[in-house]
């Protein structure tokens, strides 16, 4: 009894927020994060973020950069994905209503990022700051 609990609890605090706020995964946000910094203007890159079926570790499965605005992403959905994560300009940190709807729809959790805080989007559509300013600290 005590231990299906215990699972119950442990696979709450997965769909919570879990690998998606793991050392690994900052250290992927924050890569995304470099990566968006670097353009010129106010695009955004995107990756899966994927399970490696042999040891568990996370991968990002980067998505073509976009030209103007938006990455996008032509094909399937590498098997494994746990969350698509993606760069917010500045400007707009919040998830925007298609955030919301697709990770509704795909029924993936949605991660955004910027330099001062990173946001996900759970299936249900709701969605939480997990780390605020100075989160880009935690990656090294
Ligand atoms: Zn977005």
């Amino acid at each position: 009894m005590f231990i299906t609990w215990l699972r119950f609890v442990t696979l709450l605090a997965t769909v919570e927020c879990g690998d998606l706020c793991s050392a690994a995964a900052i250290r992927d946000y924050a890569k995304l994060n470099a990566a968006a910094s670097l353009m010129r203007h106010a695009n955004e890159r995107a990756a899966f973020i994927v399970r490696r079926p042999s040891d568990g570790s996370l991968r990002l499965v980067m998505w073509h950069a976009g030209d103007v605005g938006e990455a996008s992403w032509t094909g399937r959905i590498p098997a494994g994905t746990i969350a698509i994560a993606h760069t917010h300009p500045p400007s707009t940190p919040d998830p925007s209503r298609k955030d919301l709807r697709e990770a509704k729809r795909l029924r993936i959790p949605i991660v955004i990022i910027t330099a001062r805080r990173v946001t996900i989007v759970q299936i249900d559509g709701t969605h939480r700051e997990v780390f605020g300013a100075g989160w880009t600290r935690r990656a090294r």
